[in-house]
């Protein structure tokens, strides 16, 4: 039966916790190397409610995109929220493993499977991994850059992407130029908007990221860059939950189940019966 080491070793072949920015922190965070694994769980947040489906599901591991413990503790007492989560993995023996910016620039990383959902081809990386760097090598970096099967306008872009992207609240919004027409697309996986000076030098019609800010996206747009479009963080991460199950299932050989619950914070989204009137292309 498969360890927790052995599922380590294949986490740590595909993403080399080398390549990860120096201020993450990716690996196994709890569970011994030793104890068997069966069943693993993949998820982009671990949360009260995805440790609930791992109990619920009696997973042995949790493999999760986002660190849990980013930044130093002096207490993982249960009286407090994290601490909680150390708790109740521990007493029902759930390893928990984090693979996250060495994800992000792996290929096939995260933004891979992103620009997968959207039909992209011809890919390659929105930031190259700087040569030197640990990371450094054909197709690694963050984000990517390719083409879309058929050119289509922002507007239709937008709703290509609401549909084919995982179910979110919000959806997706755009910004830009509705009847622009859009061949090349950057798209980055989580919050992007320190890479859309990139966007803009690597020429493309539009850039999908999440976590976009007025301020940046105005400024941006107002320059000329490339048009905008923002899906929720958990939506543009997800994808790639799907190929972690894979490469697990083939090589340690472990039962794997992806998480869809929706960790985005944003589960209400409204917008005023007035607001379809300024929306000039919209269609039916
Ligand atoms: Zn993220």
């Amino acid at each position: 039966m498969p360890t927790v080491a052995d599922v380590v070793a294949e986490l740590e072949r595909r993403y080399p916790p080398a390549w990860a920015e120096e201020w993450d922190r990716v690996g196994l965070v709890l569970g011994e190397p030793w104890a068997p694994v069966r069943r693993v769980l993949c998820v982009v947040d671990v949360v009260p409610e995805t440790v609930a489906e791992a109990l619920a599901a009696g997973v042995d591991m949790i493999v999760a995109h986002h660190p849990l413990l980013l930044r130093g503790v002096s207490s993982v007492a249960p009286t407090t929220y994290k601490g909680r989560i150390v708790h109740q993995l521990i007493k029902a023996d759930i390893a928990l493993y984090v693979a996250h910016t060495n994800a992000d620039v792996a290929a096939p990383g995260v933004s891979d499977a992103l620009a997968a959902r959207l039909g992209l081809t011809d890919l390659r990386p929105l930031q190259p991994s700087r040569p030197g760097t640990p990371a450094a090598g054909s197709g690694r970096g963050i984000g990517r850059i390719g083409r879309l099967p058929e050119p289509m306008n922002l507007g239709e872009l937008a709703r290509h992407a609401a549909a084919v992207l995982p179910a979110t609240t919000v959806g997706v919004r755009a910004a830009g130029d509705p009847n622009r027409t859009v061949r090349t697309l950057a798209v980055c996986g989580g919050a992007g908007d320190s890479f859309l000076a990139d966007a803009t030098a690597a020429g493309v019609d539009a850039y999908l990221t999440a976590d976009l800010r007025h301020h940046p996206a105005g400024e941006h747009l107002a320059t000329g860059g490339p048009a905008l479009l923002d899906a929720t963080h958990w939506a543009t991460e997800r994808p790639w939950l799907d190929d972690l199950a894979a490469a697990l299932r083939a090589a340690p050989g472990v039962e794997t189940l992806v998480s869809d619950l929706d960790t985005d914070p944003w589960s209400v989204h409204a917008t005023s019966p007035a607001a379809d009137d300024k929306e000039p292309d919209r269609e039916g």
